[in-house]
């Protein structure tokens, strides 16, 4: 190990490189390279291992020169140094190194050892009588500087070349690269700043831990869209979840798939060059749409006719390939969940479920940090769970859904048929009218028997509720409150929170763009897409 420390360095005094010294004979260094008298004299003080001696002096040219005159080295071996290390590169050649070298081999009677950088100076050195070679100065003078890292490949030509037994030096920054050194040849590997300078390893750490935060925090931009049966709302949102634009289109829901993905491609272009106009680029688009998706490949696997052709089609692919952009598709209530776990109520849970109550019931899931898909892309369908033997027929062509029960068409059935709209009834509702908060009651407590059975299979920390049933609904929570612990007899241990869905009328904009973010990530992970921001 290489003990050395400059001026103006914590460690610069004789009696801590002594201790930097003892450490690293501690640790199974064979030999100390240590740097003039007063360091070699302490570590001599300290150990019995052998002490390749050198002392850098400022030369007339104002560049170090290591041990210059024959005194300097002289001075070394009565300190305790057992060999002497000096300068034998061609600028230490012109410094008349070669008869510094004979002259120390023979006065001093110690091993003389040459630090070179290139091959040119090995031969002279060998002739000259160095018993070893060692690469110390590679990369540190003006015919190598070019060199920045250590070359294991200098190694195996320096032993081919010397005749004389190599030591590696300079560089080596890693027990790997240290083993390199054997494996090329070398006798002896001498390893100094990787160890001894403190200051420069925890700058390494800082330095890494640092760039991470900074590449995690970057803020970026991405493309969201959430394709409706109705509308197709899209945005641009930063990934700390600001939307910095937003808009919305009629769906061609009735039109065919080409219809849908031209729409779909003419607000991505409409949304790019919103954020190219602002300086930014998008780095993904995200997609939310009715219908069950392949996740992975970004294909619709089944939609319903609400969209009627939308089965089959590659939206991933296809989108992928016009805006040039990473694309990533999910069910539009799985988007909701995702929204909600980057964005929204359920930033801090690991295991919740985000239901939207509307036109239909709707819901995503995360189990133990992770989205819950199912091994088909039909997972979540929780609209779907059996409620009523022989019930209302729904939509999926089965008689009885939870949905049937718990979405506005029921809401209004339960007020008697006397409203015009599911907002109207919780307007009424919320204004005393008795009618109406029964009506609010009745599909509470259904709700609450509905997601009784989620909350007994899945254990989760939190149940979060949207979609325009919810909103300004203060009964409907109070229902649920009351309700759900009839169901659930550990209610205390449990710590079930209910909490309303946070992420707005832009829920499904957000949770497209939330599952782009974590695309991104997963392509940058897995090295699929290189982040030119990483650097
Ligand atoms: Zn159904």
């Amino acid at each position: 190990m290489s003990c050395q420390a400059t001026k103006g360095e914590i460690f610069h005094d004789p009696q801590s490189i002594a201790r930097f010294a003892s450490a690293a004979v501690a640790g199974g260094a064979a030999a100390i390279r240590a740097n003039g008298p007063d360091d070699v004299s302490a570590i001599r003080g300290i150990t019995r291992v052998p002490i390749i001696g050198i002392h850098k002096v400022r030369h007339h040219d104002g560049m170090v020169l290591i041990t210059p005159t024959f005194e300097s080295a002289k001075a070394l071996v009565e300190a305790g140094a057992n060999m002497v290390a000096l300068d034998c590169t061609s600028r230490g050649q012109t410094s008349g190194a070669l008869d510094r070298l004979h002259e120390i081999r023979h006065r001093l009677n110690v091993p003389v050892l040459a630090d070179v950088a290139e091959i040119a100076d090995v031969e002279v050195a060998v002739h000259a009588g160095a018993d070893f070679v060692l690469s110390t100065l590679r990369g540190y003078t003006e015919e190598t500087n070019h060199v920045q890292d250590f070359d294991p490949n200098f190694i195996r030509e320096l032993v081919r070349a010397s005749g004389v037994p190599v030591i590696a030096e300079g560089r080596i920054a890693s027990p790997e690269q240290a083993r390199q050194a054997v494996a090329a040849g070398a006798i002896a590997v001498v390893v100094g700043t990787a160890i001894t300078r403190p200051s420069d390893i925890a700058r390494s750490f800082s330095a890494a831990i640092e760039s991470e935060f900074l590449r995690r925090n970057k803020v970026s931009e991405a493309v969201g869209i959430d394709l409706g049966g109705t509308q197709t709302k899209y945005g641009i949102v930063r990934s700390d979840g600001a939307v910095l634009f937003k808009s919305a289109v009629e769906t061609p829901a009735k039109s065919g798939a080409q219809a849908l993905l031209d729409n779909l491609k003419r607000v991505t272009e409409i949304a790019t060059r919103y954020a190219n106009n602002g300086g930014h680029k998008p780095v993904a688009v995200g997609v939310a749409t009715a219908g069950w998706v392949d996740a992975r490949t970004g294909r619709v696997a089944y939609a319903t006719d609400n969209l009627p052709g939308w089965t089959g089609t590659r939206i991933g692919e296809e989108l992928s390939a016009v805006s040039g952009l990473p694309v990533a598709v999910e069910n539009d209530a799985n988007a909701l969940a995702v929204g909600e776990k980057h964005f929204g109520a359920a930033r801090t849970f690991t295991d919740f479920v985000a239901l939207t109550l509307g036109t239909g019931l709707g819901g995503g899931c995360y189990v133990g940090g992770t989205l819950n898909r199912g091994p088909h892309y039909i997972a979540n369908q929780i609209g779907h769970v059996p409620f009523e033997p022989n019930g209302q027929p729904c939509s999926c062509g089965m008689r009885g859904c939870l949905e049937m029960y718990v979405n506005a068409a029921a809401l209004i059935r339960y007020a008697g048929d006397s409203y015009r709209s599911a907002a109207n009834v919780i307007a009424a509702a919320n204004a005393g009218e008795k009618r109406a908060d029964e009506a609010v009651r009745v599909l509470g407590r259904h709700l609450a028997r509905g997601v009784a059975t989620l909350i007994a299979l899945l254990d989760p920390q939190a149940l979060i509720l949207g979609g325009g049933l919810t909103e300004n609904n203060p009964i409907l929570m109070s229902v649920l409150h009351e309700e759900l612990p009839k169901f659930l007899r550990p209610w205390e241990n449990r710590r079930l929170r209910i909490l309303p869905s946070e992420l707005g009328y832009h829920g499904g904009v957000l949770g497209a763009a939330a599952l782009a973010f974590e695309h991104t990530f997963e392509l940058t992970r897995s090295g699929q897409h290189h982040d030119e921001s990483v650097v």
